[in-house]
């Protein structure tokens, strides 16, 4: 099931790219993993999956240990500072840093463990107040704060796009951080790069692609509904 799933998925990416004029190489699947089982995550491993989205650190810090080495592991839900030891020297990319104070502990915790840490810049696009993420007018300053931290290096922006029927209706949330994120490139901070736009899900991320997502978080779409018990 997850292995047809998976080729579902990749198939509805490269035909966004073709849509798009885009290459299906620059866009980096990520298989979202929160709740479900190793065997299934072995599954999607076995099909050529190697990058998995966690939201929860002791779920990472569960399967870590349980799965193959060469996974990459994306932190993918709110961080709580205190938390932020455990995990790490063991994710490739933080994708939800939306605080100075947050980013401040992962830079003292990388000096600590003697490791370099990517992230993303999390953007509630819509304003959504169930959600976290830094406002769009406020990006900007927040990544200049962080630029100066050892450790820790922007790789560019990240959203959670509303829950929506018609994934239509999140195009233009897309298109802003697009633009945000070329805004932000443009002026060139020092240890800032811009080249990763995380945005779509199981629901959207056809239309992210087209609208310049380089990577996609898909839960739904390859292991199936979520049972939160
Ligand atoms: C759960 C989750 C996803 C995947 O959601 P699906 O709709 O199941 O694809 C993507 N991103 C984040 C941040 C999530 O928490």
């Amino acid at each position: 099931m997850v292995k047809e799933n998976l080729a579902q998925v990749r198939d509805n990416i490269k035909r966004a790219c073709e849509k798009a004029g885009r290459n299906p190489e620059e866009i980096t699947l990520i298989s979202v993993s929160k709740t479900k089982p190793v065997p299934m995550l072995e599954e999607a491993y076995a099909a050529g999956s190697r990058d998995f989205g966690e939201n929860k650190v002791q779920e990472i810090t569960d399967k870590y240990p349980q799965l193959p080495e060469d996974i990459r592991w994306h932190m993918i839900g709110h961080l709580q500072r205190n938390k932020v030891k455990y995990i790490i020297d063991k994710v490739s990319l933080i994708h939800s840093v939306d605080s100075l104070r947050l980013a401040q502990e992962i830079s003292s915790q990388a000096q600590k463990k003697q490791v370099d840490v990517d992230i993303l810049v999390e953007v509630n696009v819509a304003g959504e107040e169930s959600k976290f993420g830094i406002a769009c007018e406020e990006t900007l300053q927040l990544i200049e704060e962080i630029s100066i931290l050892p450790h820790v290096h922007v790789k560019g922006l990240m959203t959670i796009a509303p829950f929506v029927a018609n994934p239509e209706d999140n195009r233009e949330y897309f298109r802003q951080i697009r633009e945000l994120a070329v805004d932000i490139g443009r002026k060139n901070i020092d240890n800032v790069n811009m080249s990763v736009l995380s945005m779509g899900m199981t629901g959207d991320y056809m239309v992210a692609i087209e609208e310049g997502a380089t990577m996609v978080r898909v839960g739904t779409g390859i292991f199936g509904e979520r049972n939160y018990g």
